[in-house]
């Protein structure tokens, strides 16, 4: 059941929240938080309190803790990572009179925050009543700079509505936080109290500076904070430094007309090897460069970073106006996640809050990388610099595993494997393999041959010798890869997962073929004819198992014979079920977490024919329980291409609000960022039928009945592909770059330069009767808001 928020008003460039519900506080700091993927700020309140998490994360820096097992055994991982909630420097608390700012007293008598997905700001405004009556507005805006990757910026004003009284405001620095004390959800972060030691604190005019380092991780990082402060009348100042705190006190005698304005410039940077001099220079020059820029510098930088980002990604949706408005706000996410990385995981919550421990997995290559190679490719070949930055960490753990090449980990964040439940873990190779697609997309949508050859080469080889040392030929010469564990981790450690097969298949032709581009560099990394034989001899003996009684693809071999999960027996509160159910019962019977043979049926489209597809996707439907919000978008798009239209629309709509209607209830902990990925994809590998196997790029649109226009912008080999479809017919147009040849509904075209071009959408075949779900699993039927 969807958590209802009559405060997020439908609006196709914003999300506004028109009142303050103190039980949503958490849930509303994810959906509002600020990010560049370098520094994420959540959307704690100006004054700090009350809050639901604290949270300001970097990209990459985290602390270790130990992971404790009941049972060690050989080659499980000694130590976690986990994401730390560095210095805040978001904290400006009022002392209106002798009462401070706290909205759980007194009254607070209008309430507004509005995020802006074109402007890239955060605004709050609110009037609030002391309890001793005395009145002021507060009018803040903040901003983390996209183009400016180490710095965010806050514009606070403070005004006096009735008579003159006198104000206090402390623009602070404040580490280590007291966290709170969360629940026992496997899934949530083991928030770590105090991970901060202190190296250096400075206070000087109205400039402060923090350096702090992890006591086990050995990273050091640095917080600094400079002001602009605009007053009509007297202001007295003073500013000091603590070792986990730094303050710049402002007090004022305020007026009607007479506000108060502060500007407040931060900047952040961490390292593992620089020294905390050279560290503390280079926040202190990050942040006179964004006081150099100004305030209105920065918003101007800001809006232009987004013009350009929306010109090349919009996704426009006529006869919808919320998805319309779900579908932008997703693309902002991914853009606050993967934009600035450079070279540091993503994570599965971005940087928005602590969930998964601030984890990537492979959400990032497999849900978000698609979305960033077609809309912001430069920031997909970041992502994948830093897998390929991990190598060494990889092949040390294939070693361990008793595997030649890399064996890449399911969860870290630094690059060792940091899952302690092996069976959905480690056994997950398919995300070598996940890695190796979004290599081979990225050149395909780019022809970028030096990334390939620097980088995308050696992923591939390392990646394909792990599978090829992780399977074997038997006796009837089919190649099999036997105890895995697929996409859908309510089964663990297989034989012959499809999807896994049906990727490893992929990424050990795909090794061959770059290694016979690039032959000097493959011959570096080792690789002779033999073993590019070897590799394409496996990939063409690879097993697929097929149930012939069935006539569907066993997820994995013997599936099929698995009991069947009773469903009539489990109540809706028992999902999900990985929270009511051990897992030995639901790894021996028919029950999938999350779309796994069916995301065969997407991302390996090219392997199955329409029938198979048909076929397997009604199989599959009654199984799935969509536990993991990887699932929906998957299921949007298997459905759109077998034709079951509404069906797609309904999981579109699902994986679209995942965190806007806070689904899966955990939106507090951070964002779903594959989800919101998985919005684009529902759009544009849905409904508008995008493929992209073997460098072709191939669509088949087709709208539900209730979409009265879709249109999509796509960046490929230096083009900007326009799609506008409605249900008529679609118009490819070209808004840069030389002709270009397509697919649509399986003819060949080409998009000329100038004048685009249309086609009919042709006919959809009779439509079968739609699968049924899990009792008390379907979607939510989606009545459009009327836009
Ligand atoms: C899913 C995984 C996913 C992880 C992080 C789990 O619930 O089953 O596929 O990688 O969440 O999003």
């Amino acid at each position: 059941m969807a958590i209802d928020h009559p405060a997020f008003p439908v609006e196709p460039w914003t999300i506004r929240e028109t009142e303050l519900d103190l039980d949503k506080l958490a849930q509303a700091e994810s959906v509002f938080a600020l990010a560049n993927g370098h520094l994420g700020l959540r959307a704690n309140l100006d004054e700090g309190e009350p809050s639901g998490l604290p949270g300001t994360y970097l990209g990459g820096f985290y602390e270790v803790r130990p992971l404790p097992y009941a049972e060690a055994g050989y080659g499980y991982p000694e130590d976690g990572q986990t994401v730390v909630n560095v210095t805040d420097g978001k904290v400006i608390r009022l002392l209106v009179e002798d009462e401070p700012l706290d909205i759980r007293y007194g009254e607070l008598r209008s309430h507004e925050r509005v995020l802006d997905l074109r402007a890239g700001t955060l605004h709050r405004s609110v009037v609030w009543e002391s309890p001793t009556g005395r009145c002021v507005r507060i009018s803040s805006t903040r901003l983390v700079s996209f183009t400016q990757r180490a710095v965010a910026a806050i514009q606070y004003e403070v005004e006096a509505l009735d008579d003159e009284l006198p104000v206090v405001v402390q623009s602070e620095l404040v580490t280590n936080q007291a966290m709170p004390h969360g629940e026992q959800d496997p899934r949530a972060a083991a928030a770590l109290q105090s991970p901060l030691v202190s190296v250096f604190s400075d206070a000087r005019d109205r400039r402060a500076l923090l350096v702090h380092r992890t006591r086990g991780s050995g990273l050091q990082m640095g917080a600094a904070m400079d002001h602009v402060i605009t007053a009509s009348g007297r202001c007295g100042e003073g500013i000091e430094s603590f070792p986990d705190e730094a303050r710049l006190t402002l007090t004022a005698d305020l007026g009607p007309g007479r506000p108060l304005r502060l500007v407040k410039f931060l900047a952040y940077g961490w390292s593992a090897e620089r020294s905390s001099p050279a560290l503390r220079d280079q926040v202190a020059a990050a942040l006179a460069g964004a006081k150099h820029t100004g305030w209105q510098g920065l918003l101007d930088e800001q809006r232009a970073y987004l013009d350009t980002f929306w010109e090349g990604a919009d996704v426009e949706l006529e006869g919808d106006a919320e998805l319309q408005q779900a579908v932008r706000f997703a693309l902002f996410h991914i853009l606050q996640a993967g934009a600035r990385g450079e070279q540091r995981a993503i994570a599965a919550k971005g940087l928005t809050g602590p969930g998964y421990d601030g984890h990537t997995f492979w959400d990032t290559e497999s849900f978000v990388l698609p979305v960033l190679t077609y809309t912001v490719p430069h920031a997909a070949a970041d992502a994948l610099r830093w897998r390929h930055r991990t190598l060494d960490l990889a092949r040390e753990r294939a070693r361990q595993l008793g595997l030649r090449g890399a064996a890449f980990p399911w969860r870290t964040i630094r690059g060792q494997e940091c899952s302690g439940y092996w069976p959905a873990g480690t056994a997950a190779f398919h995300i070598n393999a996940d890695i190796a697609d979004a290599v081979v997309r990225y050149r395909v949508a780019t022809q970028d041959d030096l990334f390939e050859r620097d980088y995308g080469l050696e992923l591939l080889v390392e990646t394909a010798r792990m599978w090829r040392s992780l399977g074997h030929h038997d006796a009837a010469g089919r190649f099999r890869i036997d105890g895995v564990t697929g996409p859908d981790e309510y089964s663990a450690v297989c034989d012959n997962n499809v999807y896994t097969n049906l990727m490893a298949e992929r990424n050990l032709r795909a090794a061959a073929q770059a290694s016979s581009r690039h032959p000097r560099e493959a011959g570096v990394l080792g690789v002779d004819e033999e073993e590019m034989a070897g590799w394409r001899d496996a990939a063409a003996d690879m097993l697929i198992p097929y149930d012939s009684a069935l006539k569907i693809h066993p997820q994995a071999e013997g599936f099929t014979q698995h009991g069947r999960w009773d469903f009539a027996a489990t109540g809706a509160d028992q999902y999900p079920l990985l929270l009511h159910f051990p897992y030995f019962d639901l790894y021996r019977k028919q029950v999938v977490k999350q779309a796994d043979l069916v995301l065969a049926l997407h991302v390996r489209g090219d392997a199955f024919d329409a029938e198979q597809k048909a076929r397997n996707f009604a199989y599959y439907e009654p199984l799935t329980v969509r536990d993991s919000s990887l699932s929906a978008c998957t299921q949007a798009v298997v459905a759109a291409e077998v034709g079951h239209l509404d069906l797609a629309y309904d999981y579109f709509g699902e994986a679209a609000l995942m965190d806007l209607d806070d689904l899966e209830r955990n939106t507090r902990d951070g964002i779903h960022i594959a989800s919101l990925a998985g919005t684009w994809i529902a759009a544009v590998a849905g409904f508008g039928g995008l493929r992209d196997h073997d460098g072709e790029l191939s669509f088949a649109p087709r709208l539900p009945g209730a979409l009265t226009r879709l249109a999509f912008r796509l960046s490929f080999r230096g083009r900007r592909l326009l799609v506008e479809v409605d249900h008529r017919r679609a118009r490819y147009s070209l808004l840069e770059g030389a002709p270009l040849q397509i697919t649509h509904h399986g003819e060949a075209v080409t998009v000329p330069s100038d004048g685009g071009l249309t086609r009919a959408i042709p006919a959809a075949a009779p439509s079968l009767a739609a699968p049924d779900q899990p009792p008390g699993r379907e979607p939510a039927r989606r009545r459009p808001a009327v836009g």
